[in-house]
């Protein structure tokens, strides 16, 4: 019977996202669909402007798909010692241009010994991308977003704290269900995927954040293995 609940829980969820899903993507969809009519008995300039619409609307399936490739795909994931400070550079490197037309400085700090993580290098990657954008789109201008990262006993501390709008309190203990978003263009799927990666890594991520003054993120990984073996989904 247990193990019925958690099916029964799982499918439940799946449920839930998947009509989340499907309602998020109707709405580009139907856009699209009126635009494509409308295109017809268009010239010049006003068909510029409807291309652009659908394009934008094409953009937004775009990446609903694309953030939920992550959850929705039993991908062949391989776990392996993992260099944080590598990734870490890397993420930096690819959302830095966002974060200098801000004027927001992005500021790390990690020993210079830190282990490596035992987790998947993509996965991580994307965790630390999402966590790192939220960030930078908290803060309306200037200001300092601080990564630091240093070792728990067998466990790296990853901590980003931003300069930005916060989070009310209410809100901090329902963040990961997908389709929350206080954004025009945003998707609500960043932090799903990211508590997604975190419990596939064994990992913990914890949220305080005070509005108007900023959020702070931690998240814990493991240096090693977990000791018992993985479960198995599919
Ligand atoms: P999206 O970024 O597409 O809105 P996310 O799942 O990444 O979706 O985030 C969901 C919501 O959580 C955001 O819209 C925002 O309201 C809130 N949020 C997440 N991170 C932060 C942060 N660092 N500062 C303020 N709000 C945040
Ligand atoms: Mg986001």
């Amino acid at each position: 019977t247990e193990e019925l609940i958690r099916k029964s829980e799982k499918l439940t969820v799946l449920g839930e996202l998947a009509a989340g899903v499907a309602h998020e993507i109707r709405n580009p969809l139907t856009s699209l669909k009126g635009f494509t009519k409308l295109l017809h008995d268009a010239d010049g300039d006003i068909k510029g402007e409807y291309l652009r619409i659908m394009e934008s609307e094409l953009n937004r399936i775009n990446e609903i798909v694309g953030e939920l490739m992550l959850v929705a795909k039993p991908q062949a994931v391989s776990f392996e010692y993992t260099n944080l400070k590598e990734i870490i550079n890397s993420v930096v490197l690819l959302l830095e241009t966002q974060a200098i037309i801000k004027n927001i400085q992005i500021i790390v700090k990690m020993e210079d010994d830190l282990p490596h993580v035992y987790g998947v290098e993509n996965q991580i990657k994307q965790l630390f991308i999402n966590l790192l954008k939220n960030a930078i789109e908290s803060m309306e201008q200037e200001g300092i977003i601080t990564l630091e990262l240093e070792r728990k006993n067998n466990l790296v501390q990853m901590t980003i704290q931003d300069q930005g709008c916060g989070i009310p309190k209410d809100r901090l203990k329902t963040l990961g269900e997908p389709f929350y978003t206080t954004k025009d263009k945003g998707t609500g799927l960043g932090l799903m995927v990211c508590f997604k990666i975190m419990e596939e890594h064994s990992g913990k991520i914890e949220f305080s954040s005070e509005e108007g003054r900023g959020t702070k993120v931690e998240v814990l990984l493991p240096t090693s293995p977990p000791p018992k073996p993985f479960k198995t989904h599919r």
